[in-house]
């Protein structure tokens, strides 16, 4: 019997498809990967294959959850109101929030929008009382929403052009070896370049992600309509940058993308210079988009942090070093940003 179609390894598949269409974009070959990788495991933790902010200390929800309930409480207390997660991985950022929340006597109606079926059975028992969407095209559509996404953006598929000497062309993928690698693809795509950036060394890369930009102009047509605010926090950058920033994270350690696709976390930066004037563009109010350690220093974390060892002496070393990984410059606090959106209405919001 033949194995069933799931469990095919990807790089099979990719084979097999390639050779019988031709050479994939590398934004097919990204977002095919990514969708095998979440499907089938939890990769967040120690055990896994990367740990992120939530997953290091609840001090990064719990300012979260302040920051949201402060936003709810100076526009008013306005219900129904809605918390939001765009993948939320283990729901460990939606408890440490939700439970500051609570405290401030605000207590949303929680929507989760997560692709992953293994992810959504460990946020069932995190999160009980959770309900999931595909996308945000479900999500109530009257009352404010308190929109959060911690490094959701950055797993989106990214598309990349490259200028060669006959002009820009889509960056497609091929096997090589055992492995796979890029080539440029044989139709024009000049007309896809912004005119300021049209003339370029050959050799050039330009990145880009369509569904980060639709992301966030969906988001922003929300915020609009229903009133409310959201947080991105993600790598990247927050000026406009050439060249690919794809990698590969596996156990851990950075791994070559183009081997084994569908079992290793494919990110790329997010390129916040582009997602705020499209939230501008529907009339949203951009609050900033800051260094993650600025954000959660103008929150408080440093007193959070005492307050917490304080609690817990024989903690105060393990705490003091979870904050160091949240903020320190080497670390997260540079490369992470915080982008804050709000509807015109809100006001604007603390850390930014
Ligand atoms: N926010 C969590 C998890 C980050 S990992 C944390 O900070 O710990 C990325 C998350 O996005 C996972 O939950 C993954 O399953 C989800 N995800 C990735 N691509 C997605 C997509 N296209 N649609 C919905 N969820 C997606």
């Amino acid at each position: 019997m033949s194995e069933p179609a799931e469990t095919e390894p990807l790089a099979a598949i990719f084979r097999r498809l390639i050779a019988n269409t031709g050479p994939i974009s590398l934004m097919h070959y990204m977002g095919e990967s990514n969708a095998r990788y979440y499907s089938a495991k939890d990769p967040l933790g120690t055990a896994g294959d990367f740990v992120t902010a939530p997953e290091i200390s609840q001090m990064f929800g719990e300012l979260i959850g302040l920051w949201l309930a402060d936003m709810w409480i100076n526009a008013g207390r306005e219900e129904p109101v809605h918390y939001v997660e765009l993948g939320p991985g283990r729901g460990t950022l939606a408890a440490d929030a939700l439970r500051v929340m609570k405290r401030y006597g605000l207590e949303p109606s929680i929507h989760f929008v997560e692709a992953s079926t293994a992810l959504k059975d460990v946020q069932l028992a995190t999160v009980p009382g959770a309900q999931w969407h595909h996308d945000l095209s479900t999500l109530p559509p009257y009352g404010p929403i308190l929109l959060v996404a911690n490094e959701f953006l950055d797993a989106l598929p990214v598309r990349q052009l490259v200028m060669t000497p006959e002009g820009w062309r889509e960056r497609m993928v091929i096997p090589e070896g055992e492995r796979f690698a890029c080539i440029a693809g044989s139709q024009p795509m000049d007309a896809a370049v912004p005119e300021a950036r049209r003339a370029a060394q050959p050799g050039t890369i330009i990145e880009t992600c369509p569904g980060a930009a639709a992301t966030v102009y969906e988001v922003a047509g929300r915020l609009i309509e229903q009133g409310g605010a959201a947080l991105f926090i993600d790598y990247g950058h927050d000026q406009l940058r050439d060249g690919s920033s794809l990698q590969a994270v596996r156990a851990h350690l950075k791994v070559d993308p183009f081997v084994n696709p569908g079992e290793a976390d494919l990110t790329a930066h997010v390129d916040f210079a582009t997602l705020a004037p499209i939230a501008q563009s529907r009339g949203c109010k951009w609050l900033g988009t800051v260094p993650q350690g600025r954000w959660l220093r103008n929150l408080g974390i440093d007193a959070r942090a005492q307050t917490l060892a304080e609690l817990a002496p024989q903690h105060a070393q393990a705490v003091e070093a979870a904050k160091d990984r949240l903020v320190g410059e080497g670390q997260m606090g540079l490369l992470f940003k915080v982008m804050g959106l709000a509807s015109p209405s809100w006001p604007g919001g603390a850390g930014f």
